[in-house]
């Protein structure tokens, strides 16, 4: 813009001063001529008053007395007599010549126009003498040419000085437009002082300005609203774009895929995690297939889903989301085991009881081994609704449902009841149970707390040593009731106690077994501690023995 202000201010001051100049060369040039005409005019006369005052004697020598100017002289009818520049013979009629006829007309006359004797634009003046001839003086305008001619290094001197000047000038005016528009704030367009003729654009300006403004703080709420939700989902979430560069990734995908430290946002996806699925998945999504596989990543399960993102027809980028899917798939490995444990822990009891059955049926066995075996049917019966009583308390609790409404229960009480509940067992294996503490009270189900007390204590009788002894306290533990159940029997090798709430899980098979366990004992207790929002834990004592700690929140309902 600076360079167009200043070619317009220059150009045309430029154009002025040339323009000028030639006007005023013409006007000196045509002055010249003028004051030439008059000088010519005037020399005429004065020749012919000499030629008149001192008759035809003189005629000659006064004649050829002018050197600088042509001089003709002619006859009342037109025939030249002498000329200074030509012979006169050889020169035509004059009385055609315009100031010739003028001057036998009226006594003077002038002409100019281009003579061709002298091959230039000539002004002749011509007066008539009074012997009736007519003397006739020419010059040629080349002298006004020659002035004009003359001047013109001045006038091309002053014409570079103008033009200097008009630079500067052009440059100064340039500066003093152009410096308001460069000072425009156009972040504050309806502040600025400056010409009136900018008030529109600055209006349009400030109204785009407060459209961009709202523009950009819409696009931040959108975008913060995104990494709110991005950030604090508990799925990964990564977005690349068409080339597989990574324009966003959440927290929780870099939790699960093991992040390299090179890694920046704008890098390609290799950079970000080594992981094959991720791998896999994007570059299928930006291939313009959905993709959708479980992977195992650091011992967890996750599902990888990715799909193409496609704007106009075009995949413009590809969206992977990393779903934790552990706990279903454990769950579903867990039914799945659970069910092949069931089908097999309820066969074994049949297997043996259709044995027997088949036994006595086809008469194949002694009548003295009947009694025998009639026993056996009855402990394997026994065992057999143990086991379906045990699995149908698990599914119960495995459902949320329970049979009675929470109450206040006082848990001392419970353990009471429970070693009367198991006297019998007590006697059998010679082993002294003891109860103590104070009287805790919580808000729970009696019947899921009391199986769940029963079996740690049923357990603590049946893995103990002879004469033995089990030991249930129950105290106050802050918000908590804590109930512990020691006994000094053949412990539990400590890489066994994470698994022994496993359903089906045994350390020792044919004890449990032998002893009439289902395998599910523990699983319940679990449960029913867990139903309560408690926990429940177990760790080696200093007798040998096994202790289970369980915390029950007071509160609970
Ligand atoms: P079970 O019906 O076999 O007793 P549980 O679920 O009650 O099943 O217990 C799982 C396993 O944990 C038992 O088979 C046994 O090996 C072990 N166990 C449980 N309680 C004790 C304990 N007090 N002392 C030693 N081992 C125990």
């Amino acid at each position: 813009m600076r360079k167009r202000i200043f070619a317009n201010v220059f150009f045309l001051s430029a154009f002025g001063i040339i323009v000028s100049a030639l006007l005023v060369s013409l006007i000196v040039y045509s002055s010249f001529l003028d004051e030439q005409k008059k000088n010519s005019a005037y020399e005429a006369r004065n020749l012919a008053a000499a030629l008149n005052a001192e008759g035809e004697q003189e005629e000659s020598s006064i004649l050829a007395s002018y050197t600088d100017t042509r001089i003709t002289l002619i006859a009342a009818d037109g025939t030249v007599l002498y000329d200074s520049l030509r012979s006169a013979a050889e020169m035509e009629n004059h009385l055609d010549r315009e100031e010739v006829a003028a001057a036998l007309l009226q006594g003077e006359g002038q002409s100019v126009r281009r003579s061709e004797t002298l091959g230039m634009q000539t002004i002749y003046n011509a007066v008539r003498l009074e012997n009736g001839n007519v003397v006739r003086a020419a010059q040629t305008t080349s002298k006004a040419w020659l002035f004009v001619w003359g001047n013109v290094p001045y006038i091309a001197a002053i014409i570079a000085l103008m033009l200097l000047l008009s630079a500067i000038t052009a440059t100064a005016v340039t500066k003093k437009l152009t410096q308001p528009i460069n000072g425009i704030d156009l972040d504050n367009p309806l502040e600025n002082d400056i010409y009136g003729e900018f008030t529109p654009l600055l209006r349009k300006i400030d109204a785009q300005n407060k459209q961009i403004k709202k523009h950009i703080s819409d696009i931040n709420r959108k975008q913060s609203e995104f990494e709110s939700i991005a950030q604090n989902m508990n799925e990964g979430l990564v977005l690349l774009n068409q080339h597989g560069k990574v324009l966003s990734v959440n927290r929780r995908s870099y939790e699960i895929l093991s992040c390299s430290d090179l890694f920046e946002p704008g890098d390609h996806y290799f950079m970000f995690s080594r992981n094959l699925m991720l791998r896999e998945a994007a570059s299928t999504a930006i291939d313009g297939k959905s993709f959708e596989k479980k992977a195992k990543v650091d011992g967890r399960w996750y599902q990888f889903i990715a799909n193409p993102v496609i704007s106009d027809g075009k995949i413009i980028g590809a969206a992977v989301i990393i779903l934790d899917i552990n706990d279903k798939e454990e769950t579903d490995t867990m039914r799945r085991e659970f069910s092949a444990n069931v089908s097999h822990e309820l066969k074994t009891p049949l297997t043996a009881i259709s044995g027997y059955a088949e036994i006595i049926e086809n008469k194949i066995a002694k009548p003295d081994d009947v009694p025998d075996f009639a026993h056996k049917i009855c402990r394997e019966s026994a065992r057999l609704l143990a086991l379906i009583e045990d699995i149908i308390k698990l599914s119960r609790l495995d459902e949320g449902a329970t049979v009675s409404e929470p109450e206040e229960i006082d848990i001392l009480g419970i353990c009471i009841e429970t070693k009367e509940q198991l006297a019998k067992k007590i006697e059998e294996h010679s082993v002294d149970f003891e109860v103590k503490g104070e009287r805790v009270v919580v808000r729970g189900v009696v019947s899921t707390l009391s199986e769940m007390l029963y079996n740690l204590c049923d357990n603590a009788i049946k893995y103990n040593k002879e004469r033995g002894s089990v030991e249930v306290e129950v105290s106050n533990s802050g918000d908590f009731c804590k109930i512990t159940v020691a006994d000094t029997g053949i412990g539990i090798a400590p890489e066994h106690r994470q698994r022994i709430f496993e359903r089906f899980y045994r350390v020792d098979k044919s004890h449990s077994r032998a002893t009439g366990g289902t395998g599910l004992g523990l699983s319940i207790a679990m449960h029913a501690a867990r139903f309560h929002k408690g926990t429940i834990s177990v760790s080696g004592n200093s007798s040998g023995g096994t202790t289970f700690t369980v915390l029950i929140p007071k509160g609970n309902g």
